[in-house]
């Protein structure tokens, strides 16, 4: 099964549900679509209501993150994985870099997974070296180390993990395929010594558009896609997917 994930970040309206009914009705009558699943992250605003109206269609709706608290809590602003799930949501993000960047530690982030997990959300686990650890070489001990996070050795089947190189986010610069390719055999190698040989999907997320898809579909080990800016257009999103297939 392969992904295809769009994380709207801080964007959306009500009426942006247009941008979700055009890839929903594309992906209903696309002759691929058994062989991949399309999620998509609004903001919690717009979760409801998206949740309702793709609840019967093919298109998922999850959340971008999740606080580290299970249920209710005394938590200013704090959206749990508990009422997320209330909502509709089948999965949520969690560990993306915005939010590692505002604080987020891997003992929050393990609490994350594990609320998250209970309430009967997928999780899309994301990792990711800044461009400094790239530069030092460091980025396979810094991917080993967020990768712990899921040493609890939780069902693999409701893991996703997304390796998202933060210099690679939003800025159109992509690794090299070779690059690419070692470092994805890295996590999955990682992440088979913790999941009993198996390793739960693993998807790339920076820049990527309809364009240098098609350099990643040589990549079989890259189960999909984490994406963000192309996301937000329908056609973008879905000329990912076509150019994917094609
Ligand atoms: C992201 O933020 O998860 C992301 C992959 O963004 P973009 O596709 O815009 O680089």
């Amino acid at each position: 099964m392969r992904y295809f994930i769009g994380n709207w970040k801080m964007f959306g309206v009500p009426k942006s549900i247009n941008i979700v009914k055009k890839i929903n009705s594309f992906y209903s009558k696309d002759k691929n679509r058994k062989k991949y699943r399309v999620i998509i992250t609004p903001p919690f605003t717009l979760i409801e209501t998206f949740s309702k109206y793709f609840k019967n269609k093919s298109v998922c709706i999850g959340s971008q993150n999740c606080y580290q608290k299970e249920q209710f809590s005394s938590n200013t602003a704090a959206i749990s994985p508990y009422m997320i799930r209330s909502v509709g949501a089948k999965y949520t993000l969690v560990g993306h870099s915005d939010n590692r960047s505002e604080g987020d530690t891997n003992e929050m982030l393990k609490n994350k997974v594990q609320f998250a997990l209970k309430n009967n959300l997928k999780v899309v686990f994301c990792i990711g070296e800044n461009k400094t650890e790239k530069n030092n070489k460091k980025t396979f001990s810094v991917l080993k180390n967020q990768i712990k996070v899921l040493e609890r050795k939780f069902n693999k089947n409701n893991i996703i993990v997304a390796y998202e190189p933060i210099w690679s986010i939003g800025t159109g610069k992509i690794p090299s395929k070779n690059e690419l390719l070692k470092i994805t055999i890295f996590i999955k190698k990682v992440l088979k010594s913790i999941f009993n040989k198996k390793s739960p999907a693993v998807l790339y997320g920076g820049s990527v558009d309809g364009n240098n898809v098609k350099m990643f579909k040589d990549i079989r080990e890259i189960d999909g896609f984490l994406i963000g800016g192309a996301s937000k257009s329908s056609k973008k999103f879905i000329d990912i997917i076509k150019n994917y297939y094609r």
